[in-house]
């Protein structure tokens, strides 16, 4: 099993380290011809309007959303929340639009631009998990099959919809690898169910 990770900007080694601690093989997806033959693909942080528009210049924001819609699996951190979503708050910047959520950017003001916290995560068992938030997005509102797994007052911040997994935080910049084990469970259903 091999697992793409959208190398266009940002975070990518970081994920690329934490799946090779799970034994998970990897590929940077640089262009359409990358995505063929991956279980599942990562969206990694980064900015995302630059990432959008790179997405749209090298020809895989089409395939890629294509993809979404057949059932491959994708993981969106943080810019990689805002590019799965539908909707972005006063934005008509490009986006994946597979995931039915309202996103609002940088969302958290100033003194909070930054900002880590341990949270208590149910689905990925007792022990809270370390979040480090940079800039981040949350999801202001969400349809009805979209499972919220982690919120702060009504600020989505952790989600999943079927194939589609966002999170407003950087599991990736921790050496907790529980979320990510979640995303090979969700590859796992996905495979079993094709
Ligand atoms: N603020 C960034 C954006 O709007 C997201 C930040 C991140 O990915 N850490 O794309």
């Amino acid at each position: 099993m091999k697992i793409g990770i959208l190398a266009l900007q940002g975070a990518v080694r970081e994920h690329r380290n934490l799946l090779r601690c799970l034994g998970v093989e990897t590929v940077d997806v640089l262009n359409p011809h990358d995505l063929h033959g991956i279980s599942g693909l990562i969206l990694p942080g980064g900015e995302s309007t630059t990432v959008g528009k790179l997405l749209v210049r090298y020809g895989l924001l089409e395939p890629i959303a294509e993809a979404g819609r057949a059932g491959l699996p994708i993981f969106g951190t943080c810019t990689g929340l805002i590019l799965l979503s539908k909707y972005i708050n006063g934005s008509a910047q490009p986006r994946l639009g597979l995931m039915d959520a309202h996103v609002e950017r940088n969302a958290f003001g100033r003194q909070l631009a930054s900002f880590e916290a341990d949270m208590p995560i149910p689905a990925l068992g007792d022990a809270p998990f370390h979040t480090v938030f940079i800039r981040a997005p949350y999801i202001e509102k969400a349809g009805g099959d979209v499972t919220t797994l982690l919120s702060l007052e009504d600020k989505i911040l952790f989600a999943q919809q079927g194939n589609l997994l966002a999170a407003a935080f950087h599991p990736e910049l921790t050496s907790d690898t529980r979320v990510h084990e979640y995303f090979l469970r969700i590859i796992a259903t996905a495979q079993t169910s094709q």
